[in-house]
């Protein structure tokens, strides 16, 4: 029988932080399925290039983590000042867009800061419980910012109906500029200073999954390879395919909870059914190799219905080793709510998009292309995700389990958050 005090299911950032600060305080084994380290922030290689899961960037803010994740790095780690952009009516303007309207044609700026004014002296009052995104967005934003980038370039992102996704994901991630900061960002001052992501960290060389390689050397409790396939809570028991069952005292899920909790054969119909109700987008992101490319930005954002990704990226404009001598590396992201997506056509209308924006002048630019797929990529913020999670979170509870990390907690979190939760969910063991 295979025994072991503390299970970690999935050794991606939030599993492997667990794991180390369990070793050599105390028995545990990480079970993670694929035969690398580091779940989405992981790094592939394909003709001289390597290629992350699309951006993956260190947003850094907290004291501890921040020294785990940079003493993990040691010398090969850059800081970098953000250069983000907006590509809407046929022009670039700075991030963030409701702050920066300055790129935008006279009419689109005019109405943006009018609608923003008009919105900001109305002050309407927050409505009593859950306020939906597209409410949320003209209460705040105004009409114009809401209708010219907030409400399609969300649309495109969550594709999730825009009236029944509710707002607590958006404190860190959308900035709120005062009136001030709108009026001069349309008429020429480039504010810099919004949002959470203005400085940021990324490996010199070897992409962001040099930090998951990092984190993983010396944990001689990481086993690669080893999928759970179900568990019993109240028998302290996982079964791994090809394996066979793990027993353990205290278990540590990172996987993403919906499949977790429909693995869980202890679980109660109220908290299956209550699990079933959660909802998350699928994200294909498409790298690109490509020659002769001009443009400095880092990213850039695409509300307009004719482009069909809402991100692009040139990662090797925040590290030149990600691509050999001469060429370039794009990320261009594309969301479903799940449907397959024809990744041919798709190729075409993504090309399509770069020449639009002038990112790149012809598709025989492109030498290598790699498709990765993120299946449970955005996690839905609904009414049904604010009834299920209590119900969810107190049977675990009830089981001594904790379930951590971007999609064992199901939130919008970054990786600098799960490697907290893996922290704090070590503690919580070693504590008892
Ligand atoms: C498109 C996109 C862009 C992002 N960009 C950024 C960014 O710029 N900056 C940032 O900080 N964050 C970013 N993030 C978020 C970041 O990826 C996550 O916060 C973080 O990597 C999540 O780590 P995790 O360990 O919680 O989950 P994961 O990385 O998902 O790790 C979970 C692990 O569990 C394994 N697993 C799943 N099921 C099983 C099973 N049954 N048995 C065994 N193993 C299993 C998986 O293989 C995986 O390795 C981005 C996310 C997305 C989707």
């Amino acid at each position: 029988m295979f025994k072991t005090d503390t299970l970690i299911i999935g050794g991606g950032l939030a599993g492997l932080a667990a794991a180390q600060a369990l070793q050599g305080k105390k028995d545990y084994l990480v079970a993670e399925r694929e035969s690398r380290p580091g779940g989405l922030a992981a790094t592939l290689k394909k003709g001289g290039f390597q290629f992350d899961y699309s951006g993956h960037l260190l947003h850094l803010r907290w004291p501890e983590t921040t020294r785990l994740i940079l003493g993990a790095l040691g010398s090969n780690c850059a800081r970098i000042k953000r250069d983000a952009r907006i590509f809407a009516h046929k022009s670039w303007t700075p991030y963030p867009f409701q702050a920066n309207l300055s790129g935008m044609p006279a009419r689109v700026k005019a109405e943006c800061v009018s609608g923003f004014l008009a919105a900001f002296n109305a002050r309407k009052p927050a409505p009593d419980g859950a306020e939906a995104f597209s409410a949320w967005t003209r209460r705040v934003f105004g009409e114009g910012i809401s209708r010219h980038f907030m409400l399609p370039y969300n649309a495109k992102l969550w594709q999730y109906p825009l009236g029944r996704l509710t707002t607590e994901w958006c404190a860190p991630f959308v900035p709120l500029p005062r009136p001030e900061e709108v009026i001069e960002g349309a008429y020429g001052k480039k504010s810099e200073g919004l949002g959470y992501n203005t400085v940021f960290h990324y490996p010199k060389t070897g992409g962001i999954g040099t930090l998951a390689n990092a984190l993983a050397r010396g944990l001689d409790g990481l086993r690669l390879g080893l999928e759970a396939e179900s568990v019993n809570l109240k028998k302290g028991v996982a079964n791994i395919r090809h394996f066979g069952p793990i027993h353990f005292r205290r278990l540590i899920n990172t996987s993403p909870l919906d499949e977790f909790i429909a693995s869980a054969e202890d679980a109660p119909v109220a908290v299956r059914r209550a699990a079933a109700r959660l909802r998350h987008n699928t994200v294909y992101v498409l790298n690109l190799g490509v020659k002769g490319v001009q443009s400095d930005m880092h990213w850039g954002y695409f509300p307009g219905a004719e482009f069909p990704f809402y991100r692009a990226g040139i990662a090797t404009n925040f590290s030149k080793a990600l691509a050999p001598r001469g060429c370039a590396s794009f990320y261009i992201e594309l969301a479903t709510s799940g449907a397959a997506l024809d990744l041919a056509s798709s190729e075409a209308a993504i090309l399509k998009g770069l020449k639009a924006c002038g990112l790149i002048k012809s598709a025989s630019q492109v030498v290598e292309r790699l498709w990765l797929k993120i299946p449970c990529a955005y996690v839905v913020y609904n009414r049904e995700r604010a009834e299920a999670l209590p119900v969810i979170f107190d049977w675990l509870k009830s089981r001594k389990a904790q379930s951590i990390g971007r999609y064992g907690n199901w939130k919008y979190s970054f990786m600098e958050e799960s490697v907290k939760e893996g922290l704090e969910a070590a503690r919580n063991i070693l504590r008892r």
